[in-house]
């Protein structure tokens, strides 16, 4: 049965498997490792979708699934449109979900910012006076365009990482794939990468997959999906999610702070609402609470 693009969603995914084969010292298969099993994903154009799960539970197996870096071996996965089955497809994939890893330094390729953002562009054959535009555009969209004639080695963890994902954006991708982008860097780092990429989904609209072990950088997606051994077992918005402490504790994942102290509190008998997630949100309600009859 044929469906159009709109209805099918920019990803989705149905009964995804995905094994490792084991082997030992000596080559010999030892075992099989189901890294991915029955995950099923449906991902609208311009959402902001955290994928979460302890180590292991095979989120950067996901990742690599959506950008054709690993082939299908079980399952469907269709991307903007195109069937991730057929290896003949890849390039348009890649072209439509761009890829920033965990590592910066293992993404920088040139001595010169602005070098390494146009790579990606040069490789895709652009047009050599659109490659310097679209350069332009990519450093402004990721605040480092001051940074244009620097060396990308002098520059902290968190420039780096603005550095790579703005060498994805001059790709002119649709959807940004980021697989724990934040996890080598230091808080400052960190607020300076999510920052970015939330104004890349707001602003462009671009489509982003942020894969994190971190609870509080799923707090403004508009889906989460959470993965243990391989599967998707929890999905939701992140107050659907972040309100069942105690299923998250089985998933050996935290909620973020201001949930979890809501829901001490809660145990303690303080009558708070369920589904509270910044501070924010956890000052007003107790100021509720106890301005009440005040
Ligand atoms: P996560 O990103 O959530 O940490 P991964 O997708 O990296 O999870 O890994 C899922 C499982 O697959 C883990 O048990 C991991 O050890 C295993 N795995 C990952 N990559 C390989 C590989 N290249 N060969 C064999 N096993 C692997």
């Amino acid at each position: 049965m044929h469906k159009g693009k709109d209805a099918m969603g920019f990803i989705k995914a149905r009964g995804l498997k995905f094994e490792y084969i084991q082997r030992d010292v000596d080559g010999n298969v030892d075992g099989v490792l189901t890294a991915l099993d029955k995950v099923d994903l449906d991902i609208q154009p311009g959402q902001f979708v955290a994928v979460l799960g302890h180590n292991g539970s095979g989120k950067s197996t996901l990742a690599k699934h959506l950008n054709m870096l690993l082939q299908v071996e079980e399952g469907t996965l269709w991307i903007d449109g195109k069937d991730a089955r057929d290896s003949a497809n890849v390039w348009d994939v890649r072209q439509s979900a761009g890829m920033v890893f965990q590592n910066p330094d293992n993404q920088i390729v040139a001595s010169v910012v602005e070098e390494d953002v146009a790579f990606g562009p040069e490789n895709l054959g652009v047009p050599t006076g659109e490659i310097w535009k679209r350069v332009e555009k990519s450093l402004q969209s990721v605040g480092m365009a001051a940074y244009r004639k620097h060396s990308p080695n002098k520059l902290s963890g968190g420039q780096k990482q603005r550095v790579a994902i703005a060498g994805v954006m001059a790709m002119e991708p649709k959807c940004i794939v980021l697989d724990e982008p934040t996890a080598m860097l230091d808080p400052h780092g960190r607020q300076e990468v999510l920052e970015a990429v939330e104004a890349l989904n707001q602003e462009k609209g671009i489509t982003v997959i942020l894969i994190t072990h971190n609870m509080e950088e799923a707090v403004h997606a508009d889906k989460a999906y959470v993965m243990d051994q391989g599967h998707v077992v929890m999905q939701g918005t992140p107050r659907e999610i972040f309100s069942q402490v105690e299923t998250l504790k089985n998933y050996r994942l935290d909620a973020p702070q201001a949930a979890l102290l809501a829901h001490e509190l809660r145990k303690e008998g303080l009558d708070l609402p369920e589904g509270i997630l910044t501070r924010q949100e956890l000052a007003e309600a107790l100021c509720r609470l106890y301005d009440f009859g005040g």
